[in-house]
């Protein structure tokens, strides 16, 4: 990848503040453009009128 499908700027291959990973970024509106195809799917679980929310347990983004 070499221009942001955003704003079409240069992107540059670098570790994003917060991950661990080399990701194209975007030199002016720093769009990180992952190259992932997989797609997926969430949900939220409801019981008894409660809602179950899960913190994340593994990096990247350990505790969110
Ligand atoms: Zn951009």
């Amino acid at each position: 990848m070499n221009y942001c499908s955003r704003c079409g700027a240069p992107v540059t291959q670098k570790v994003p503040l917060g991950d661990n990973l080399p990701r194209h970024v975007c030199n002016q509106c720093e769009l990180i453009h992952y190259h992932n195809p997989k797609i997926v799917a969430g949900c939220i679980p409801e019981w008894e009128n409660q809602i179950l929310l899960c913190r994340r347990a593994i990096e990247p983004r350990l505790g969110l």
